[in-house]
């Protein structure tokens, strides 16, 4: 089984200090109105690292009544687009210069490898900033040639006060993901970071104040899912929502919106994504791909590639390889460079994880590899391959967000794709193949919002993302992801002086 680090390589690195850990509301740090808190507890050692201000209803009406103000009066959605965008930029160099610091806050408290999180995460957080900086000033709208006399063009224009809820797997990347363009848009706005992970979004208001984003634009309230979550999606005074995170609270945000002010939502949601390897593939690469598609970010990823398809031809090679390839994976303390997978984000995640597993063993699915959790502190799973696994059986259907894969055997491209898409997800897929016409075939096919073809976690933040079906609606990234936060309005004028 996969090899455990020796975690030396924790004295190696500072562990930050824990600077913010208050509400951000109208620029200023500040206590719940209730004055509670709630512990953040770092996953690879089940320890607490600091306790947090819990929001409620009457702190999320604050940071409303703060991004009300600064939507309606405030300099922020007058400013010609360059200046935001000077902002947006000025914002993007403070996070590089405080990316070891980033890096460190989202090891403790997500259990994120801290390399990764250091060359990739923050570094592309920063450049996520950047793509909408330069997006700020060429919003346009059309002009417009009617079939009658008439003249008219469309302004796009912010569409708010927006709540943005966030989930713990990906901290950083999910704030820029939805800060950036709402700021680009000049829209105002509540982020709600997930409980399990509230430091880096905190960390992140002090630096746009820094920047000099004027208060009230950026509102953080730090709290649980269904109190300072539900406030702000039923909220009376938020103009849309935007959502990561399950679909069963994806539901929840949607029903609370209708049932309140009918703001507009949008969700990104959950996956069982399949990754489909054809009989013309090369084996190693792709076993490479499948075992990274469901172990990168301890499986703790929408898109993780958890349903892996084979075809027959190759499929005993591929066993064989996958398996050899997952014992030199290496799981153990993220903060260790040797390390591919840290520990799961908290306990809940463990146990529901291990309660998968369990149920994968009851069905009469067979062990490949893991199976079991690692007996020491923190929450580390090993990398788990089910095989013998049948597509009605629940660790088949439903998402597990852990380090589990089902592997399965199919003959045709028919079959393939059929069960491919015998979900109620559709988030993502991948396909290996060399045949330009299976490629095209399955690509077109398969009911999903990205496929990669020879490639798996290809992202981008040029290239739009987001589900079919219950994965969700809308799109993060591209320049789509600014349309989430625009309005269209259309102004008409007679071209004669006509009566109407
Ligand atoms: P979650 O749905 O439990 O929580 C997400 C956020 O919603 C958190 O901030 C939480 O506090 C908040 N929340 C919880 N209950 C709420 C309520 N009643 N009203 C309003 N907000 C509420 O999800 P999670 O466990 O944090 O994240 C894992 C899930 O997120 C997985 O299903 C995963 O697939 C999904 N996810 C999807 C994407 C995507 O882009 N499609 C990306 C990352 C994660």
């Amino acid at each position: 089984m996969a090899v455990q680090s020796n975690g030396k390589a924790n004295s190696l690195i500072k562990i930050p200090e824990i600077k913010f850990t208050k509400l951000f509301i109208n620029g200023e740090f500040v206590d719940s109105i209730s004055g509670r808190t709630f512990e953040t507890r770092d996953p690879r050692t089940g320890e607490v690292i600091a306790r947090i201000a819990e929001g409620d209803k009457k702190d999320v009406d604050l940071a409303v009544e703060a991004a009300r103000y600064a939507f309606d009066h405030g300099p922020w959605p007058r400013l010609p687009g360059c200046e935001r965008g000077r902002i947006m930029l000025k914002f993007a160099e403070l996070i590089e210069e405080n990316i070891e610091e980033l890096a460190a806050l989202e090891s403790i408290d997500a259990g994120k490898l801290f390399g990764f999180g250091k060359t990739v995460e923050i570094p592309g957080a920063a450049e996520t900033l950047r793509y909408y900086a330069g997006a700020a000033d060429k919003i346009h709208g059309l002009t417009l040639k009617m079939s009658r006399e008439l003249q008219a063009y469309t302004l796009r224009e912010p569409i708010g006060v927006v709540g943005l809820i966030i989930p713990w797997n990906f901290p950083s990347v999910m704030f820029f993901m939805k800060v950036s363009p709402a700021l680009a848009a000049g829209c105002t706005m509540i982020v709600k970071p997930a409980e399990q992970t509230p430091l880096s979004s905190l960390y992140y208001a002090h630096l746009a104040k820094l920047a000099g984003v004027p208060d009230g634009v950026i509102n953080v309230v730090t709290g649980y899912g269904p109190i300072a979550g539900a406030a702000i999606s039923s909220h009376m005074d938020i103009d849309k929502i935007s959502f990561t995170g399950s679909t069963d609270v994806g539901r929840l945000v949607m029903q609370a919106a209708a049932m309140s002010n009918l703001k507009p939502v949008s969700l990104e949601l959950g996956g069982k994504s399949p990754l489909i390897v054809f009989d013309d593939a090369d084996v190693d690469k792709a076993a490479d791909l499948a075992l990274l598609g469901i172990l990168f970010n301890k499986g703790e990823i929408c898109v993780a590639g958890s349903r892996v398809f084979v075809q027959e031809g190759i499929y005993d090679e591929f066993e064989k390889k996958l398996a050899e390839k997952a014992k030199t994976w290496v799981v153990g303390d993220p903060f260790d460079p040797t390390v591919n997978q840290g520990p799961q984000v908290d306990k809940n995640q463990y146990d529901k994880i291990l309660s998968y597993i369990e149920h994968g063993k009851r069905e009469g699915a067979t062990l490949l590899t893991g199976g079991k959790p690692y007996d020491r502190n923190g929450y580390y799973i090993e990398p788990t391959i089910f095989t013998d696994v049948k597509d009605d059986m629940i660790i088949a259907k439903e998402e597990i967000f852990g380090p589990v894969m089902s592997l399965m055997k199919f003959k045709t491209v028919e079959e393939v794709i059929k069960r491919a898409n015998a979900t109620k997800y559709g988030l993502a897929a991948g396909i290996m193949t060399n045949d330009l016409n299976i490629a095209n075939t399955v690509s077109r096919s398969i009911r999903a919002g990205v496929i990669w073809i020879n490639c798996y976690f290809a992202f981008d933040r040029d290239c739009p993302y987001g589900g079919y079906k219950m994965s969700g609606f809308g799109r993060d990234y591209g320049i789509e992801a600014l349309d989430k936060y625009l309005q269209v309005k259309a102004v008409v004028t007679p071209i004669h002086n006509s009566p109407w």
